[in-house]
């Protein structure tokens, strides 16, 4: 495997790939090609990802009939995967790549990325589903996925999405897109529960041993590998959902046929950005109990590995050593929070703080709460608050309604910045590396959407121009940056996809 320079004469289709998933037995996966879509357009193509394996944008977009899965590459194998899970709590048996397909590996600069077709046709697993995915969620995966890798949290990528006018049935008429999206692995937590379930501890064992050999090769020096891995993907699920909550990210359908073994966030469907706090929003219509809302993730992350801890039991041999694999969840969880939320606030961990410390937070949410206060303007405009007096508070301040409520609030974070003598210029320049000024918001998708199924993909390439850089000031592009119109709030995201 070797990387090779972006803007050599290498396109889509002479793409170096290997076949690493291909290479497991077949009970693991089926094989098939992905089904044309009639008369594909291009809608967007992803330059930092394209880098990422070696291409120019332009040699993406000039492998349209690749992107829309009416092409192989020369070296591509395609295949659709096999996996089960828990969906909303309940085991729902096999589900597996209903419309995804993998058609090879490249190795790069971090590594070997899959591709993936998402939306290209029937496989043996699509069970009521028609293949297909729609241009709307398509496009929302696209800049979902390149965000929050702007935004430095780990995920999936995406390369590219082609459009179709083909027409697909859901609440009404839709037209249907391809996304190529990229990933070390695919591979998920309901992966490992499908053997599991079906007593299969062979096949579990196989591709246990691949992931590990693969991905977490230094853990085949622990006394239990299986453990260790285990307590490695426990602890980097928690590290993931710790960054989730602290940009306001909510996934939306945290099942276990979409927790990804490399703790990246992964199938992008009905997630949503808090904005008017609250911390029991559920950004999913149709999550009616609320299991996957704001404040429910961290244990709904925590869950999920318990039912992966459950599927590797047979190959970590104890309870215990299981057991004491998923304990890890907390602390991490609890430690990495404190982490982000001390960045995010621009203050230094102190000892002696630690009681105060969480006595300000609480208080915070409860007032953002209470004011239902924008989540990313708040903590955008946190920054520019002024150690020794509220000449800087204005911005911060209009966001509330009850402004001696603030008022107080805003003290006690001034005497907190006070006890450790925080510079104001500096804290503001570190706050800003945290506390992104641009995420997606619901309804800036929607415009993007909207032009696109009119055929205008421009808002699609700025809007994704401005997310990969989340942190930094663009002036030119500061209405991206402000509170949703009024339109905004009967905007409604589901399943449907
Ligand atoms: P999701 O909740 O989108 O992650 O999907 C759950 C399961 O349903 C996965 O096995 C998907 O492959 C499958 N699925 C979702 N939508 C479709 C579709 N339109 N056609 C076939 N399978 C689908
Ligand atoms: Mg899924």
């Amino acid at each position: 495997m070797t990387y090779f320079e972006p803007g050599t004469a290498i396109t889509a289709s002479k793409l170096p790939l290997d076949n690493s998933f291909a290479s497991l037995p077949p009970a693991f996966y089926t094989r098939l090609m992905p089904t044309p879509l009639p008369a594909p357009y291009l809608v967007a193509v992803s330059a930092p990802a394209a880098a990422l394996i070696g291409l120019t944008p332009a040699q993406v977009a000039d492998s349209l009939d690749i992107l829309a899965g009416n092409a192989a590459p020369e070296r591509a194998e395609p295949l659709a995967a096999v996996y089960s899970g828990h969906q909303f709590g309940v085991w729902a048996g096999q589900l597996g790549d209903g419309r995804a397909m993998l058609f090879g590996d490249v190795a790069t600069a971090e590594g070997p990325m899959e591709l993936q077709w998402k939306g290209a046709g029937l496989t043996p697993y699509s069970r009521m589903g028609d293949g297909r995915a729609v241009l709307r969620s398509s496009i929302r995966e696209f800049l979902c996925s390149e965000a929050m890798h702007g935004l430095g949290i780990p995920t999936s990528r995406a390369l590219s999405v082609a459009g179709s006018d083909q027409g697909v049935m859901r609440e009404t008429v839709e037209t249907s897109a391809v996304v190529v999206r990229m990933a070390p692995s695919f591979v998920r937590f309901g992966s490992f529960e499908h053997w599991f379930y079906r007593n299969k501890n062979d096949e579990l064992k196989v591709l246990a041993d691949y992931v590990i050999d693969r991905f977490y090769p230094e853990l085949r020096a622990e006394a239990n590998p299986y453990q260790a891995f285990l307590a490695e993907v426990t602890r980097r699920t928690a590290h993931m959902i710790a960054h989730w909550q602290a940009v306001g990210f909510m996934h939306g359908v945290m099942n276990t046929d979409n927790m990804s073994i490399l703790g990246l966030t992964l199938d992008y469907g009905p997630f949503g950005f808090m904005e008017a706090f609250n911390s029991d929003h559920i950004c999913n219509h149709t999550d009616q109990q609320g299991r996957y809302s704001y404040a429910n993730q961290p244990q709904v992350g925590h869950w999920n590995c318990y039912a992966l801890g459950q599927a590797l039991l047979p190959l970590i041999g104890e309870v215990d050593a299981t057991q004491a694999a998923l304990d890890v969840y907390q602390p991490e969880f609890a430690a990495k929070m404190d982490e982000l939320l001390h960045a995010k606030l621009g203050l230094t961990i102190l000892t002696e703080q630690a009681d105060a410390d969480r006595a300000l937070f609480d208080a915070m949410f409860a007032l953002m709460q209470a004011n239902s206060v924008d989540f990313t303007l708040f903590f955008r405009r946190l920054g520019g608050v002024k150690a020794a007096d509220a000449s800087g508070d204005e911005p911060l301040r209009d966001l509330f309604i009850d402004r001696p409520a603030f008022d107080a609030w805003a003290a006690q974070y001034r005497a907190r910045l006070q006890a450790e003598a925080s510079d104001d210029a500096a804290r503001q320049l570190a706050m800003n590396k945290v506390n992104p000024k641009y995420v997606l918001r619901n309804y800036l998708a929607q415009v993007a959407i909207e032009k696109s199924q009119n055929k205008d993909f421009t808002e699609v390439e700025r809007l994704l121009t401005v997310l990969q850089r989340p942190y930094d000031e663009q002036p030119e592009h500061d209405q991206y940056a402000a509170l949703p119109p009024d339109w905004a709030s009967h905007l409604e995201v589901s399943c449907s996809s």
